[in-house]
C-alpha cells in the first residue's frame, strides 16, 4: 500500500444523538473524508455494519428518487434493535461521480426517459465509480473481524468477502409504506443485480 492511500485516524468523540449516545470517528483516505458513527453498544463479536454513500439530494433536499434516506433510517432502526453497530459514510454522491455529475445525468434520464445508469454513460461518466477499498481498512482500525453487512448492494459484499471479513448479510429496502415512489427505482436496482425483494421484509 503507498503512503497516500493508508488510513490515517484524524479525531474521534463521543456524541449525544437522537438515536442516544454514540462515537463518531473521522478518518482520512485518498483524499476523501470517511465519517464513522458507532451507535450503542457496537463491540459485538459480529458488529452490525452499513457502508452508506451519503446522498446529498436524499438527505438534504428531501429527494424522492432514491431510497438513500429509508435504508439509513431502516438501517439505524434494526441496528438499535441488535444493540448497536456502526455507519460508515463515503463521500460517494451520484454513485462517486459527484453532485454535478447526479444532477446532469438526472436531467438527461428524465429528458430522454432513460435509467440513471444509461444517463451516467451516454454523458461521458462510469454507470458507478464507487469504490470501497477504504471499508475494510475502517474495520480493522476498529477491531472488526466479523460484520453483519446491512446492504442490498453485491459489490460492497464482494468487498468485504475478498477483504476476508466473516459476513452475514440482511437486506436492506425501504419499509413497504415508504417505497410506493420507489418502483421505478427499485426496477432499475434489480436490473442492475441488487438485492431487491418484490415486498420488503417483515
Ligand atoms: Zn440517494
Amino acid at each position: 500500500m503507498n503512503a497516500a492511500n493508508a488510513l490515517d485516524l484524524l479525531a474521534n468523540r463521543q456524541i449525544s444523538t437522537l438515536h442516544g449516545p454514540a462515537d463518531e470517528f473521522l478518518f482520512r483516505y485518498a483524499n476523501q473524508d470517511i465519517i464513522v458513527l458507532a451507535l450503542g453498544e457496537w463491540r459485538h463479536r459480529k458488529v452490525p455494519v452499513r457502508v452508506h454513500s451519503a446522498c446529498f439530494g436524499a438527505h438534504y433536499l428531501a429527494s424522492i428518487e432514491c431510497d438513500c434516506r429509508e435504508q439509513l433510517a431502516v438501517t439505524m432502526r434494526e441496528m438499535l434493535r441488535l444493540g448497536g453497530g456502526i455507519v460508515i459514510f463515503l463521500d460517494q454522491d451520484g454513485r462517486g461521480n459527484g453532485h454535478a455529475g447526479l444532477m446532469r445525468s438526472a436531467e438527461y434520464a428524465r429528458q430522454v426517459n432513460c435509467n440513471v445508469g444509461d444517463a451516467y454513460e451516454a454523458l461521458g461518466y462510469p454507470r458507478d465509480a464507487r469504490t470501497y477499498h477504504a471499508v475494510p481498512l475502517v474495520l480493522r482500525h476498529l477491531g472488526i473481524e466479523e460484520v453483519i453487512l446491512f446492504t442490498n448492494n453485491p459489490e460492497k459484499l464482494a468487498t468485504l468477502r475478498d477483504a476476508g471479513f466473516e459476513l452475514e448479510t440482511r437486506v436492506v429496502v425501504a419499509d413497504p409504506s415508504e417505497r410506493r415512489h420507489l418502483d421505478n427505482y427499485y426496477d432499475n436496482k434489480r436490473a442492475e443485480g441488487h438485492m431487491i425483494p418484490r415486498t420488503a421484509p417483515s
